[in-house]
């Protein structure tokens, strides 16, 4: 559980309170109970200005993640509003922004891209740092299909350009961090914080342009403020690290246990945070030494190698039942679960968190029932029991901003975004975290 620390309960708390607020301007946000402007715009200049924002805002692509109605009702929204408060900042915007983008031949260009006003319920960021994620490559590598145009990039984080009218949690100015789920904000599942899991759940930088941009505009209910001592590289880290946060909260990992990571990606790495801040200790399973290395920078109490005697060395944990609880970070096609499995104990949990491409998986049944060990899917991240899986990951990546920052090996400016991809999708280089940083210039 997420609570071990004195100071770490006081940050969940004031967490939660942004959590509750950031759903609140969500409701809100969606036409339920928002109280109609009485103010009349006089100008009819002004009015044509709102109608113009109106039309962007349905300009925008169209696509599964977020629907076109609310799209429409966005647009209604911004000719209520735009005439009674106007955006900060946003008239001294260029109309312009250099952004990342997919190209029908699934490489990466840089372009000239429109920067489009915030609607009311949005915050357009100024992007800092945004980090290049194994899903990412995917694409990149024609295993999924990339929607041309779109701009990469859900691992993020910037400063607080503009805001629209109705949104009070973030400022101008403020550092934030992208909790980058699109999401109805009306069913069942949305409205109880399950909303990873809600039908029109979608990733901004999949579905919508995201943060490899040197703007990005966004729903108001994604952008979290940044704890202090953090920049936007160290924010960008937040993302990963919130999976295995939803993870460990899934399976209820309590401080005195071991937690056994399969797999030194960037979701491995960051989940060693992520379980001491449980309170946790974690083994780390990893195959390449600048893994192994990066495991123990961030304080891994173990790391076993990929070889004969890593092998017996986890034979030996799963003998003298020391895992409690054993997390699959690899995915792919990988036969990484019965790793997993093996090594815990009776009774033990494993959790999910690999992105798998092939639809099969190993598993041993037997052994799953005779120690009745419990396996857990967990996706993204959420605010099932009232904080934000997301607020928490900000605040562990803050507590240990250094460790966490060694993970970036490689930065690149954004107009060296192709350059950026082919050193992460090359092993040969070494590379754990790759960032994109639009402020630079190569
Ligand atoms: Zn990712
Ligand atoms: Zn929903």
């Amino acid at each position: 559980m997420f609570a071990p620390r004195r100071r770490f309960v006081c940050r969940t708390d004031r967490r939660r309170f942004r959590a509750d607020l950031l759903h609140a301007t969500g409701r809100e946000s969606d036409g339920g109970t928002r109280r109609k402007s009485t103010k009349r715009d006089p100008s009819p200049g002004a009015r044509l200005v709102s109608e113009n924002r109106a039309l962007q805002v349905r300009r925008l692509p169209s696509c599964g993640a977020v629907p076109p109605e609310s799209l429409r009702r966005a647009g209604e929204r911004s000719l209520v509003h735009n005439g009674t408060q106007s955006s900060p900042g946003a008239t001294a915007m260029p109309s312009t922004a250099r952004a990342a983008r997919w190209t029908a031949e699934r490489t990466i260009e840089v372009t000239d891209k429109a920067v489009r006003d915030p609607a009311p319920d949005e915050v357009r960021v100024a992007v800092g740092s945004a980090g290049i994620c194994g899903s990412d490559l995917h694409f990149y590598r024609g295993e999924f299909p990339a929607t041309p145009g779109i701009t990469p990039g859900h691992e993020f984080g910037g400063t607080v350009e503009a805001v629209g009218a109705d949104v009070r949690h973030v400022r101008e100015g403020d550092l934030v961090g992208i909790e980058p789920l699109l999401r109805c904000g009306l069913c069942p599942f949305c409205l109880s914080g399950d909303y990873h899991v809600c039908n029109d759940r979608g990733l901004v930088g999949q579905g919508v342009d995201g943060g490899m941009s040197e703007s990005a505009t966004l729903p108001g209910n994604t952008v979290f403020p940044a704890p202090s001592g953090l920049d936007a590289e160290g924010v960008a880290l937040a993302e990963p690290l919130a999976c295995s946060v939803h993870g460990f909260e899934k399976v209820k990992l309590r401080g005195h246990e071991t937690v056994f990571i399969v797999g030194a990606g960037s979701i491995g790495l960051t989940g060693i945070l992520a379980a001491r801040a449980c309170g946790a200790q974690a083994i780390v399973l990893a195959r390449h030494p600048h893994q192994q290395e990066a495991a123990r920078r961030l304080g891994a109490v173990e790391v076993i190698g990929d070889d004969d005697a890593g092998k017996e060395r986890m034979a030996e944990l799963a003998r003298i039942h020391a895992v409690d609880v054993a997390v699959e970070t690899v995915g792919g096609t990988a036969d990484t679960l019965i790793t997993a499995q093996r090594v815990v104990r009776p009774k033990g949990r494993v959790v999910l968190l690999g992105i798998f491409t092939g639809t099969r998986t190993s598993i041993d049944p037997l052994h799953l029932a005779l120690n009745e060990v419990e396996v857990v899917g967990a996706v993204t991240y959420a605010a099932s029991d009232g904080h934000a899986d997301y607020a928490v990951a900000l605040d562990v990546v803050a507590d240990h901003a250094d460790a966490a920052r060694s993970l970036v090996t490689h930065r690149f400016a954004l107009d060296d975004a192709g350059q950026a991809f082919d050193t992460a999708v090359d092993k040969s280089t070494r590379s754990i975290k790759v960032h994109i940083q639009p402020g630079t210039h190569g």
